[in-house]
């Protein structure tokens, strides 16, 4: 809004969507998911008429309206002579009250009875007329929606990440507190185990995570390189925090025992919750495809590649693994490049996204490991790197004091 909406609608709205005090805050959201399209957008039906400027009325339904209750409201509609797909789209600011003091004619059909996230409210809505300031050109829908979604992808990884670290510090707790088999939980073996590998995936995906983050901070100060590798980074890590933080919270209801299933406790609550951040703001497959259109389009993956080849360099003790997958995962992305059929080009992407996904991983924690005196990067390491050997070895758990810095308090 603060880029699109002409100077009057901002000075009116824009302090009150920051204002610090409840009773004059403004809430808002986005009504994009159709019946006929929530990944496919471009077969949205809802259409905007035109009756003066950038002034239109919108009539149509939005099938999924979280915050449904919003004061202001950002929603895609058809306009112009009809069109196929998202070329057609363009973006509303619909306001709930108009400046007038009137209210906005449009109606919640019905609540969705939702799995979890139930303190905020997800309705049907009815557009009837409702008046729509377009922002942006008309056909520029999908592209400005793109750019809004890329924010709230970063924010859906941040809650992920929220999410995975409470059921493990939840979890961590409860255990130090459990005695089973004559001794303290934590100290078995296979618990420590567990520790070790949502630890290390935990502190894996925050780096992840974060580096999109400053990526983000440096693209908006007009860092074109850090625009590229944003664009790259968000897919990456929507995708794996939110799956990390969904199988996080399941091993941490179950490491909890019987009270993990159980009300009092919150992991019942955590489970419902995360389980919406692998399918809002795009689910699993579009995210890839949604990677595959990042890595042909921008500079990217080029960067990527690069970052893994730069840390390989310096890096005596994973310097050849990094090297030797790093080449495997650039052929198959060669052959990608030769496909013609596009089934083929997805199955094959997918498997390569995951691991290009870890390989930067490993980079990011050799890296941070260099600034820092704790071994939890070291820790993370052996995990990380060890996904990739398939043949059994013997093995050692890691030690209390090792799963305790890992996932420690002050990280
Ligand atoms: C609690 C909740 C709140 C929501 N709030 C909002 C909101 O505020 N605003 C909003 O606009 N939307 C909202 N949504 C909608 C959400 O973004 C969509 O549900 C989501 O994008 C998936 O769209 P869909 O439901 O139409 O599934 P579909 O598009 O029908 O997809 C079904 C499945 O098919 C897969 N799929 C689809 N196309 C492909 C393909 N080409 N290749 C491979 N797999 C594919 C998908 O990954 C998915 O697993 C909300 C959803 C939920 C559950």
């Amino acid at each position: 809004m603060s880029k699109l909406a002409p100077a009057e609608v901002q000075e009116r709205l824009l302090p009150k969507l920051g204002a610090k005090q409840g009773e004059e805050l403004y809430s808002g959201a986005m009504f994009l998911t159709e019946k006929s399209g929530g990944s496919d957008v471009g077969a949205n039906l809802t259409r905007a008429e035109q009756v003066e400027g950038d002034k239109y009325v919108l009539n149509g339904e939005k099938w999924f309206c979280s915050n449904v209750n919003a004061d202001v409201i950002m929603a895609l509609a058809r306009t112009g002579p009809i069109k196929e797909g998202t070329r057609g789209l363009s973006l509303f600011l619909v306001e709930k009250t108009l400046p007038n003091g009137d209210r906005n004619s449009m109606d919640i059909v019905r609540l969705k009875d939702k799995l979890g996230v139930r303190s905020m409210a997800t309705g049907e809505v009815l557009f009837d007329d409702t008046v729509g300031q377009r922002l942006g050109e008309e056909g520029e829908g999908f592209k400005l929606m793109a750019r809004m979604i890329n924010i709230s992808r970063n924010y859906n990884s941040v809650a992920a990440l929220a999410a995975n670290r409470r059921a493990i510090i939840e979890a961590w707790q409860y255990l130090n507190h459990r005695r089973t088999f004559g001794k303290q939980a934590t100290k078995h073996a296979l618990i420590r185990e567990k520790f070790y590998e949502l630890g290390a995936q935990y502190l894996a995906n925050f780096l992840l995570v974060w580096r999109g983050l400053q990526a983000m901070d440096a693209s908006e100060n007009g860092d074109e390189s850090e625009r590229d590798l944003l664009r790259i980074i968000t897919p990456m890590a929507k995708w794996c925090s939110a799956e990390h933080a969904v199988y996080a919270v399941r091993e941490c209801m179950e490491l909890m025992g019987g009270n993990g299933y159980i009300e009092d406790f919150v992991m019942p609550k955590l489970l419902r919750d995360v389980n919406v951040l692998p399918i809002w703001e795009g689910s699993g497959n579009i995210i890839v495809l949604d990677m595959l259109r990042a890595a042909r389009k921008s500079d990217g993956l080029k960067l990527i590649f690069k970052h893994i080849a730069d840390t390989a360099a310096t890096s005596e003790e994973y310097g050849s693994l990094l090297n030797k997958q790093l080449s495997e995962v650039k052929s198959v992305w060669q052959l990608i490049g030769e496909m013609e059929d596009r089934d083929q080009v997805e199955a094959t992407a997918k498997p390569l996204f995951k691991k290009l996904i870890t390989l930067f991983q490993i980079t990011l924690l050799i890296r941070e490991k260099k600034d820092s005196s704790s071994d939890r990067f070291d820790t993370a390491l052996s995990y990380l790197t060890g996904t990739f050997s398939n043949s059994l070895r013997t093995r050692t758990p890691p030690s209390l004091d090792n799963i305790e810095e890992l996932i420690g308090w002050d990280y």
